[in-house]
């Protein structure tokens, strides 16, 4: 028994880790706000996001815990404080390859300080918009769904800022996911038409009620989703109505930073992928029915070749 059971175990330990070439997704808990480490499995490292300014040193420890000494890529969706204002301190404290936003100028002191870091420490600033593609592992594509090739020519609002985000959608093999940043309908509303059918879909805009809509989670039709919210956020993120159309729309998992904190996905890119939360300690394998199916062939396996070697119900009897 003891034997059938750590033959059933070992797969376990096969799914993923960072020297058999797999992916490492770290969506990080920096409260009210997103940032999102990607470990490519060639090692090279992409930083999404950085949450609120006094948030930098829960991304630097979240870097350290991870081994990561470089970000290759630095991604800022928009110029939104929730989402760039912990970047100014991993800029100054981290080397940073080069940075990548949407085109976006706001006239904020944080954004104004991102723009000074980022010109102190002399790092490439590229503005992206859809249809470029982010080259750090071969094995890995990485492209960019959004902002249009053209930003509106109109002057920006909040909402504007929002739905011009960068968007990523990233494939390893047959994984597929998407970072959204803070899009909101009329964006979801352009992409549902695009391939952007994926298993890990970040939730919009932190959950927001004027995001997320049916029409595009139908069009994503995730297998889980993950939302960035702070606890007890003064926006009541996510809101409700979102929660109901993601339910609604047969997503299997929901994890949520505000609740589950920190969350690690693995995958080596194959259609298997696991997620595991830090504080919590929940482990979900995707898919599960597979995953079950696995353990109960390799049990069955190993209890034939038991009975084969003699070991079982052979050895009881009278010699
Ligand atoms: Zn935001």
């Amino acid at each position: 028994m003891a034997i059938l059971l750590a033959t059933a175990l070992l797969p376990i330990h096969a799914f993923a880790t960072e020297e058999d070439g797999a992916l490492k997704i770290v969506f990080i808990d920096v409260g009210q706000g997103d940032s999102t480490l990607i470990i490519l499995p060639n090692g090279k490292t992409l930083l999404i996001d950085g949450g609120e300014r006094d948030q930098d040193k829960t991304v630097l420890s979240a870097l350290q815990e991870h081994n990561v000494s470089k970000i290759d890529v630095m991604v800022a969706t928009h110029p939104h404080a929730d989402h760039i204002g912990g970047l100014i301190g991993v800029i100054d404290a981290m080397d940073v390859g080069q940075i990548i936003d949407s085109g976006q100028v706001h006239t904020t002191q944080t954004f104004l300080d991102f723009v000074e870091t980022i010109e102190s420490n002399q790092i490439p600033l590229v503005s992206v918009h859809e249809g470029d593609s982010i080259e750090l592992d071969p094995n890995i594509d990485i492209r960019v769904l959004n902002p249009p090739a053209t930003l509106p020519d109109r002057a920006y609002n909040e909402e504007e800022f929002n739905n011009n985000s960068v968007v990523i959608k990233l494939t390893y093999g047959e994984f597929t996911a998407i970072f959204p940043g803070d899009i909101e309908l009329e964006t979801e509303s352009r992409l549902s038409s695009k391939d952007i059918d994926v298993d890990i879909l970040v939730a919009s805009h932190h959950g927001s009620r004027g995001s997320n809509t049916a029409q595009y989670l139908e069009a994503a039709s995730p297998e889980v989703i993950v939302i960035y919210a702070g606890a007890d956020n003064d926006y009541g993120h996510p809101h409700d109505e979102s929660l109901d159309r993601i339910n609604a729309a047969g997503v299997q998992h929901i994890f949520r930073t505000d609740i589950d904190g920190t969350i690690v996905l693995t995958t080596n890119g194959s259609s298997d992928y696991t997620l595991e939360t830090v504080e919590s300690g929940k482990i979900v394998v995707v898919p599960e029915f597979e995953y079950a199916l696995l353990i109960t062939s390799i049990s069955l396996i190993s209890l034939i070749v038991l009975i084969n070697s003699g070991r079982i119900w052979k050895s009881s009897r009278p010699v």
